[in-house]
């Protein structure tokens, strides 16, 4: 197939400073749990973005001294020679697929605590660290800012050396010393780089032109500026100051690459934002300045990218999420094939990582974070070793993916679903306030599916033991799923919440599939993640009494890892839910449940109509354990997903890619991955 004359005008080469992006397709730096701890991987990583048709490919932040890092958060690193070799594998590779190579260098101020240097944090003025941690930043003197601009000049230098086609001057997320000069809030300084805007902006104009001279006729030196914090006249805003430093610099930079701030603002869920939430606060700039403007706003339509381009909006169309979800994104559009593409679902996954220092994973491409480590390519997996058919009960996530898989290794595949619909739980969340997006992990695989004639899809379709039996397939997996469980067993009440005579308990399930409550309701989430929010947000649209109790100190705490936390509090708050934090739910009684403090143990009742417990899933088993009971073998069958042990979306697509990978391959022996150590030094 070739690729619809709509789509040409994103695959126009773009001239960026001295260097050219062969298209429009750009990956703005982004975190993924790798960096300096796993650069091969992270090499690995970027690679497939340049194969799979990005024209830019860069970095994520790259602290360019030991005097700033974020020990705790693993990102790449350039504080002295040694750290080149790691950037230049990543360098290397990208250019061997014709993409331009572009690195985030940062200087991470009072947005950084030093634990592991042990260096004292520095800024435009004293102020403590922005992470939760008794440290504070001393303010930078004449000294310190020539020793900063060369920091800076010393790592454009190396950066080149690596063989980056593009360097960035970072001031964005709210996290940087440059981003840090320019805030009025955190810059009381009375020299000439405090005060006027334009002494806030002089040390960014020095950085800039500093780099440009260093290495600027070579090497394009971008601009990342957040042209809006979202606190308006608070903040750097784009009608007040962020305007005023897009004027003062217009020409400076070779590219402009501007979004909001802070992080959590830019990198917005599907839950609170659609597609394209940031051109408001962006699509002034291209006006201000003659040099190619990049912006984001979870891109994943090529029809809304062109029009970006044709409206004179952005020059590039920046991506850190689509391209996470599928690195094949411009390809697929440049081969017709615009079906194929993954689409981000915005659920924030991916985030997760770099807050708990590990290799990132996506919900929708279950190769991220692997491509090194196991060799797993977003687009090609190995044909099949035998030609064993395969039946798959339940089309959830898991039982989607390994059919997909399955059919691509080219398995004769048998997909059997009780419902009159594909997708399972993913099918059920995406009717929960705000989750539409999310049924595009359905609906990506559900499509493949469909032009497969190798896999059979049977909705309606609700088997019990005797019929798989009787089906005879050379291998089943049961990819059944979970069920909230009404018993309150979870992390605060390892033997469930007892409920006496007359309590009213419902599910989160029967929430979703429409049962009404009766009487003021509680909410009882000892899950952490996002469900007992929703159902409480859900509820109280709905017009229910709602309280949501917690032994946590705020709501839905595990979402701070996806930067929701504040988003979902402020909406329970503002919609009338009454939260009860720092509470374990005790025991349920007709009309009321017993509430016990988690520090003082002192107990209190409230009333209850309905108690909905929002603890742990229970997996949908029973016919794996028929299966095994009426004599089935048990390598015969394999239980993948949160039919074994419930978890998050992204878990279950990885156990159904994994199943599809690993079957009919010899097991593996030791660690199924390559591992990457540190270098052990001389003594
Ligand atoms: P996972 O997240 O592991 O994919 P889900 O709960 O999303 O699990 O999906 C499980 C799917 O399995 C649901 O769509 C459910 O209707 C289906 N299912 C459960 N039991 C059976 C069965 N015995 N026969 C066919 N389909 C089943
Ligand atoms: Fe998108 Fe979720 Fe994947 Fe992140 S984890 S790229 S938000 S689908």
């Amino acid at each position: 197939m070739s690729r619809d004359p709509r789509y040409d005008i994103l695959f126009e080469p773009v001239q960026i400073g001295p260097v050219t992006a062969p298209n429009r397709f750009f990956q703005v730096p982004h975190c993924n749990g790798m960096g300096h701890q796993y650069p091969s991987s992270m090499a690995e990583m970027r690679a497939i973005k340049a194969e799979g048709g990005w024209g830019v490919v860069n970095t994520e932040e790259a602290e360019i001294s030991h005097t700033s890092e974020l020990s705790g958060v693993i990102e790449a690193r350039l504080w002295d020679d040694s750290d080149i070799p790691a950037l230049a594998r990543m360098v290397e590779k990208v250019h061997a697929h014709g993409a331009l190579a572009g690195i985030e260098p940062a200087h991470l101020g009072a947005g950084a605590a030093n634990n592991y240097s042990r260096e004292i944090p520095m800024g435009p003025s004293a102020r403590p660290v922005d992470l939760s941690e008794p440290v504070q930043a001393r303010a930078m003197d004449k000294a310190d800012i020539r020793a900063f601009r060369k920091m800076h000049v010393d790592a454009a230098l190396r950066a080149r050396k690596a063989g980056f086609d593009i360097v960035y001057v970072y001031a964005g997320h709210d996290m940087t010393t440059l981003m840090h000069f320019l805030s009025h809030t955190r810059n009381d300084r009375t020299d000439e780089y405090g005060g006027s805007l334009e002494n806030r902006v002089r040390l960014m104009r020095e950085v800039l032109t500093d780099t440009k001279e260093a290495i600027g006729d070579t090497t394009a030196v971008a601009i990342r500026l957040a042209v809006d914090e979202m606190k308006g006249k608070d903040g750097i805003a784009s009608d007040g100051e962020g305007r005023e430093i897009v004027e003062m610099l217009a020409e400076l930079p070779d590219l402009w690459d501007v979004n909001v701030s802070g992080w959590e603002n830019d990198s917005q869920t599907s839950r609170f934002s659609e597609e394209g939430y940031q051109t408001d606060y962006i699509s002034f700039v291209k006006s201000l300045t003659s040099k190619p403007v990049v912006g984001v706003g979870r891109f994943t339509s090529p029809d809304t990218m062109v029009s970006l381009v044709k409206k004179g909006v952005l020059d590039l169309i920046g991506a850190a999420r689509p391209s996470i979800a599928d690195p094949f994104l411009p390809k697929k559009i440049d081969e017709g094939r615009v079906e194929d593409i993954r689409e981000c679902i915005g659920c924030n996954i991916c985030v997760t990582a770099d807050f708990l220092a590990h290799p990132m994973r996506c919900t929708q491409n279950p190769t991220m974070g692997e491509e090194w480590r196991r060799g797993w390519h977003p687009e090609y997996i190995a044909d099949k070793s035998n030609s064993e058919t395969v039946l798959i009960v339940g089309a959830g996530p898991a039982g989607l993916e390994a059919a997909r898989a399955l059919g691509q290794r080219g398995h004769a595949v048998t997909l059997s679903e009780g419902a009159d619909h594909v997708g399972g739980r993913v099918a059920r969340e995406a009717t929960l306030p705000g989750l539409s997006a999310w049924k595009r992990v359905a609906d990506y695989r559900a499509y493949r599916i469909s032009q497969m004639p190798q896999v059979d899809l049977y909705l309606q379709s609700h088997l019990t033991a005797a019929q798989v039996m009787e089906f005879e397939a050379d291998h089943v997996v049961i990819a059944t799923g979970a069920r909230w469980s009404a018993t309150g067993i979870g992390r605060s009440n390892r033997q469930g919440i007892p409920a006496s005579e007359g309590a009213r308990v419902m599910t989160a399930d029967d929430i979703i599939a429409g049962k009404t409550p009766e009487g003021p309701v509680v909410i009882f989430d000892d899950d952490y993640y996002y469900m007992a929010g929703l159902i409480a947000e859900k509820l109280r649209a709905d017009g229910h009494d709602v309280t949501y109790v917690t032994p946590a100190a705020d709501v839905s705490h595990w979402t701070h890892n996806t930067m929701e936390q504040e988003r979902i509090q402020t909406r329970l708050m503002e919609t009338g839910v009454k939260i009860v934090p720092l509470h374990n739910v005790i025991r349920a009684g007709a009309g009321a449940v017993d509430l016990e403090c988690v520090y003082t143990g002192q107990v209190t009742s409230l009333p209850c109509g309905t108690f909905i417990p929002v603890t742990m899933r229970t997996p949908t088993d029973a016919l794996y354990h028929d299966l095994i009971a009426e004599g089935m073998q048990p390598e015969k069958v394999t239980r993948i997903g949160d039919c074994l042990a419930p978890g998050t979306i992204a878990a279950a697509v990885y156990a159904g890619h994994r199943f599809a990978r690993e079957f009919g391959e010899p097991p593996a022996t030791g660690v199924p991955f390559r591992r990457e150590l540190p270098r052990l030094a001389a003594e």
